[in-house]
């Protein structure tokens, strides 16, 4: 099978599939056209997946599909964007028909459920390599970056730190537990907070995506705003999977590990007391911004801040 019909045949369809009125020419040209609406800012990002590098060899190609888009998906949830389209260079060692069946299917269940249109691609032989870029698009001027944490905001996270990373232990697993399921499929079909961030955008003073652990990107954060932070460690928000699989070692592990693809963001104290209750119980206070640079564990960082955080059973 030469390049044009691999192409036609796993790929044309999925653009077919999924289709965004803001793509006037799609997948099949020269290049590919957007059009961005009046009022907006395009947001767009690309990243790079090598087999045995950030994933595993051998890999289930329908999981890859899924993963390598939600990677890319949650860098525009990062920004407060609302997806639009993605490209794929594909670098293939050789044409296996079931790899790419496989491939194509998840990367379009990710499509669909991202609202991200395939819009076109290059495909090339090589060590077995993906690169996603993707669009989005953000009201002009509001969406989130790294530098605006300022000291005095809170910190928060979304949904759950350190499943993904515990997951790692459980890869060959040939019988999972329920627990063991539990952050395997986190790590397996990661979803990124594109609505949380949505919601965000022009509220939250930063936000990061975290996918190299809390205590890494945070520390970006931290530096591109020029601040510190101290974060409370009995605050961070553990599943019961993975209290179970690791006791006192989970806190390590949610603010250590990577893949959970979660929000850390940062507002005024005010904004926080403003937002709904439908945004609120999404995230959970974990700390403060200081001016003092570095990052400090205390576990006061919280209660000296003066606020209390969202109550999830209240
Ligand atoms: P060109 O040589 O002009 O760059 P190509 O022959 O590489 O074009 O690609 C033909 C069309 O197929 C283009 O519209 C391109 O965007 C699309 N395409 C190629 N590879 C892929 C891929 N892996 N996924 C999606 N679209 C692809
Ligand atoms: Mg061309």
């Amino acid at each position: 099978m030469g390049e044009f019909e691999l192409i036609r045949r796993y790929f044309s369809p999925l653009a077919e599939r999924h289709k965004s009125d803001l793509i006037v020419l799609g997948l099949g040209d020269d290049c590919a056209i957007q059009r961005i609406p009046a009022g907006c800012d395009l947001v767009f990002s690309i990243d790079t997946m090598v087999e045995g590098v950030h994933f595993p060899k051998d890999y289930s190609p329908e999981r890859l599909g899924w993963r390598a888009l939600a990677a890319a998906a949650s860098d525009l949830a990062a920004m407060g964007a609302t997806p639009v389209c993605f490209t794929l260079a594909l670098t293939l060692p050789a044409v296996n028909e079931r790899w790419l069946t496989g491939f194509a299917q998840g990367l379009s269940e990710a499509s669909q459920s991202f609202g991200l249109v395939l819009a076109g691609g290059d495909t090339t032989r090589g060590p077995l390599t993906l690169s996603l870029q993707v669009h989005g698009t953000v009201r002009e001027d509001s969406a989130l970056t790294r530098s605006g944490a300022r000291a005095g905001d809170l910190i928060f996270v979304s949904g759950t730190l350190g499943d993904a990373g515990a997951a790692l232990d459980y890869l060959a697993e040939p019988h999972p537990t329920p627990d063991m399921a539990f952050v395997l499929d986190r790590y397996h079909k990661p979803r990124p907070r594109l609505e949380l961030g949505r919601a965000l955008a022009g509220i939250a003073s930063s936000c990061i995506d975290i996918s190299d652990g809390l205590q890494a990107d945070l520390g970006h954060i931290l530096t591109a705003s020029g601040t510190g932070a101290s974060i409370d460690p009995s605050k961070l928000p553990l599943s019961t999977a993975l209290r179970n699989l690791k006791g006192s070692e989970a806190v390590g592990y949610a603010l250590g590990a990577g893949d959970d693809y979660e929000l850390c963001v940062t507002m005024p104290r005010e904004s926080w007391r403003e937002i709904p209750d439908s945004i609120r119980c999404q995230l959970t206070m974990i700390g403060t911004i200081e001016e003092t640079p570095g990052m400090r564990l205390d576990d006061s960082a919280i209660s000296s801040s003066g606020v209390s955080g969202f109550d999830h059973f209240g």
